[in-house]
């Protein structure tokens, strides 16, 4: 099959490898029709992990099954289906919880694993024809009989929505309040999207990159450009003075001034400053304990110079990590069938399989307008 393989930094390629196969009695095979890149692609391409060469990246995808294994009683043949980036094995002790994406099963000494990315285990990801689902009844979202399609909505179910979503659940954010998302990549879009159907009463989007404050404006957030002024005092200015009551953190630790000098604490930071005492910050944007090729000395030990002082003056609270997928896809998928979201309104790229090392080099390098790649294989 054909598939895309990470080989160094910056140099990705479509390939021919073996195909993907039933391994184990509780397998589903996945012939993938949409899967995207993700900013946290870039991450890896970059030479930012500790991913091996060989690897087929892709974690956000969707399509028809193929084949199941024996022991599959839910999933058929034929059926559409989203896969969860994480892969969990639905019975540890924190799937039981409902917490999918630090499973304790399907990848030992390790809390987590995921398709086609850097420490989540040795899965192969959906950047290919093919996909080898593990423990397919748990991880297959069914989707309704308009999936073919709506692909371009039900594949944010993978990653992009669920984890802009989780963004709000970890800040608690309830109608009438104000929010602030920092980031306006397509987790960040999300967050804002989610906390505008949640009730919002003012979301705030900060990001220096025009064309993606517009489509943050185009789902009815006021963009907050740190390229004008300094955004806290943005966000100070508007909320009187106050703060806002809630932050989403969807940059991670590559943030940058609009200069595009790298400052790992830089919105985390900015989100302290900018929320109301007591206010809380959901933190999604990616943090990794070490990094290969750090800006400065303690990003090499995933660590940063946090305002600790601030935070705990103001009596903030703060939630962070990887989100669990499963906790939200079955009701966002819902919202999408019912016509109440269209998530897909943040793709401005859908391009074949055989395109996607051009994709990578597109978006990584932030070119205008590239704000969601999707490929079909
Ligand atoms: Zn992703
Ligand atoms: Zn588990």
């Amino acid at each position: 099959m054909k598939a895309l393989v990470y080989r160094g930094k910056r140099t990705v390629g479509v390939e021919n490898v073996p195909d993907a196969r039933i391994e184990s009695p509780t397998d589903v095979l996945v012939r993938v029709t949409t899967t995207n890149i993700c900013g946290s692609d870039l991450h890896m391409y970059e030479g930012r992990t500790n991913v091996e060469k060989g690897k087929v990246l892709g974690h956000e995808n969707l399509g028809q099954v193929l084949e199941v294994g024996s022991a599959v009683v839910r999933i058929k043949p034929g059926d559409w289906v989203c896969l969860p980036f994480n892969i969990a094995c639905g019975f540890c002790r924190n799937c039981e919880r409902g917490l999918t994406g630090f499973c304790l099963t399907v990848n030992p000494g390790f809390a987590g694993g995921a398709y086609g990315y850097a420490s989540m285990g040795p899965y192969p990801g959906g950047q290919a024809e093919l996909l080898r689902v593990p423990f397919g009844d748990f991880n297959c979202l069914r989707l309704p009989p308009d999936a073919a399609e709506r692909q371009k909505d039900y594949v944010m179910l993978a990653d992009i929505w669920p984890a802009g979503y989780h963004a709000t659940e970890l800040a608690h954010v309830r109608p009438g309040e104000s929010v602030a998302v920092f980031g306006a990549g397509p987790v960040g879009l999300m967050a804002a999207y989610s906390a505008a159907l949640k009730g919002a009463s003012t979301v705030y989007v900060v990001d220096h990159q025009s064309d993606r404050l517009r489509l943050a404006e185009a789902v009815g957030a006021v963009p907050v450009d740190p390229g004008q002024a300094d955004p806290v005092e943005q966000l100070l200015m508007a909320t009187g003075g106050n703060g806002v009551d809630k932050a989403c953190e969807c940059v991670g630790w590559q943030a940058h001034d609009p200069a595009g000098n790298e400052q790992p604490a830089l919105a985390l930071n900015n989100a302290v400053q900018a929320v109301r005492a007591t206010g809380e910050i959901g933190v999604v944007g990616d943090f990794v304990p070490d990094d290969p090729a750090p800006h400065d000395e303690l990003a090499a030990h995933g660590q940063v110079a946090f305002d600790i002082g601030t935070f705990y003056q103001k009596g903030l609270s703060m939630g962070s990590g990887q989100c669990n997928v499963k906790a939200y896809n079955r009701y966002l998928r819902d919202l999408i069938a019912a016509g109440v979201a269209e998530p897909g309104f943040l793709v401005s790229h859908e391009l074949p399989l055989d395109d996607a090392a051009s994709a990578y080099r597109h978006f990584d390098e932030r070119d205008t307008g590239w704000t969601k790649v999707v490929l079909h294989p």
